[in-house]
C-alpha cells in the first residue's frame, strides 16, 4: 500500500464568535433532532457512582499483524562454551568480530538445559545466512586466528527468533527457541488481560455504543442499513457526532463511519453533505467542543485528531482508510464484518506503510450490535 496523500480536510482551528450554544438549539429546531444528547453525554447523566464491572461483553484489543504472528526463526551458528572461565572473553571477542546488529534482541549466551551435557553454556557465533547454512568448523568461521579458540566447542546450526517479541505470548514462544530480551508494552499486556479499562470507562463505552445502536435503529427505520456511529472527545467526554448509514441509493459512499466523520466536519463549520433528512444524524457545533484545546496546540489538527469513534460494526476498507485520513485516535466497534478491514483482514489501523495508526478495540455490546443485522428483516 503506498503512502497516503495528505487529507484535504483540516479541522478549522478558530471558530467564528457568532457560533454559540444558541446555534446548537437553532440547528436542533431546524433539523428536528434532540440537541440535549450532545450537550450532556448519556453516560454522565447515569453515572451517579462508580459502576461495578458487571459487563456481559469484553473489550478485546485488535492487534497488528506483527503482534499476532507466530515467531519466525532463522539459522545461526552456535557453539558450546567448554570452559566457563573463558565465557566472558569469548563473548567480548566474538561480538567484536560478529556483532548481532539488527538482532540485538538475541542474547549471545544461553544456559544449556540438558542435565547430560558436559558443558553448561552455549553461545551464538554468527548468523548462518549467506554462509550456505552448511556446517562449518570453528576455524572456517574465524579464519586468520582472529579469535583465541580456548574453551570453545565446535559450531552447530540452530534456529533463533528473527524478530523481537512484541507480546508476552510471542516472548514465551521465542524464548523456547533461544533467550531473547523483551521490552513489554504494558498497555498491550493490560489490554490482552482485560485490565486496561476501568469499570467506569467501560460504562462510558457502553453508553456511547448504546447511542450508536440507537442511531443504527433510527437509520433502519428510514430504510438504511442498520449501522450506527458516534464520535466522542475522550478529553471532555463530549459526544461530537452521532450518525448512521445513509446509503439510500443516492450516495453509495455514506457508510456510517463516513457520515460520522463528515458530521464532525459539519460541527467544525465544514462537511460535504447535509443531513436535514436524517434526524438520527447530529453533531455538536465547534463552539461547544473547543474547550478541548490540547489537540489544537501541537500543530494543525485534522478532523478527528484525538477523538474516539464507536461503530456498531467493523468498518470496511473505505471507512478504515477514512479514519486514517481523519486521524482518529481510537476505534471501538461491536460486531465483526466479513468485509471488515481491521481485525477481519488488512489490519489497516496498524499498517507501518500508512502515515497514521489508531488503536482498535472490538466486542463492545457485541451481541446487541450483531442483532442489528436482523432489524431490516423484522421491520
Ligand atoms: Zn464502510
Amino acid at each position: 500500500m503506498s503512502q497516503l496523500p495528505e487529507p484535504t480536510h483540516f479541522r478549522i482551528r478558530f471558530l467564528p464568535a457568532v457560533i454559540c450554544l444558541n446555534s446548537l438549539f437553532d440547528s436542533s429546531r431546524e433539523y428536528g433532532w434532540d440537541a440535549s444528547i450532545l450537550m450532556e453525554p448519556d453516560c454522565k447523566r447515569r453515572k451517579t457512582k462508580e459502576p461495578k464491572d458487571a459487563c456481559s461483553w469484553q473489550v478485546v484489543p485488535v492487534l497488528s499483524e506483527r503482534e499476532l504472528q507466530s515467531v519466525t526463526l532463522m539459522p545461526v551458528y552456535a557453539a558450546a562454551v567448554l570452559d566457563k572461565k573463558e565465557a566472558s572473553r569469548l563473548v567480548k571477542e566474538v561480538s567484536a568480530i560478529y556483532p548481532l546488529g539488527d538482532y540485538s534482541h538475541l542474547k549471545r549466551v544461553r544456559a544449556c538445559g540438558s542435565a547430560n551435557s558436559l558443558h553448561s553454556l552455549e553461545m551464538i557465533l554468527c548468523l548462518a545466512d549467506g554462509k550456505g547454512k552448511a556446517l562449518r568448523t570453528v576455524s572456517e568461521l574465524f579464519p586468520n586466528s582472529q579469535l583465541d579458540l580456548s574453551g570453545l566447542g565446535e559450531p552447530f546450526l540452530t534456529q533463533v527468533p528473527l524478530n523481537p517479541p512484541l507480546t508476552r505470548l510471542q516472548y514465551e514462544e521465542a524464548a523456547s527457541h533461544w533467550p531473547v530480551t523483551f521490552h513489554e508494552n504494558k498497555r498491550i499486556s493490560q489490554a490482552l488481560s482485560g485490565c486496561l479499562f476501568t469499570a467506569s470507562e467501560k460504562a462510558s463505552m457502553q453508553c456511547h455504543m448504546e447511542l450508536a445502536i440507537q442511531a443504527a435503529q433510527r437509520g433502519a427505520r428510514q430504510g438504511m442499513r442498520p449501522v450506527g456511529a458516534v464520535v466522542v472527545d475522550p478529553a471532555t467526554e463530549r459526544i461530537l457526532a452521532v450518525g448512521h448509514d445513509c446509503r439510500d441509493g443516492v450516495n453509495p459512499l455514506l457508510h456510517a463511519a463516513m457520515v460520522c466523520i463528515d458530521l464532525v466536519a459539519c460541527g467544525q463549520g465544514g462537511g460535504a453533505y447535509r443531513y436535514q433528512d436524517y434526524p438520527g444524524c447530529t453533531f455538536l457545533p465547534l463552539a461547544d467542543s473547543l474547550d478541548q484545546s490540547s489537540s489544537c496546540t501541537d500543530g494543525l489538527p485534522y478532523i478527528c485528531t484525538g477523538y474516539d469513534m464507536y461503530l456498531t460494526r467493523e468498518p470496511c476498507a473505505m471507512c478504515a482508510m477514512a479514519l486514517v485520513h481523519s486521524r482518529i485516535e481510537r476505534v471501538f466497534y461491536g460486531a465483526p464484518s466479513p468485509h471488515g478491514a481491521l481485525a477481519t483482514k488488512y489490519h489497516i489501523h496498524s499498517r507501518k506503510d500508512l502515515n497514521h495508526r489508531y488503536e482498535v478495540y472490538r466486542g463492545i455490546l457485541e451481541d446487541q450490535c450483531r442483532n442489528l443485522a436482523q432489524i431490516s428483516i423484522l421491520e
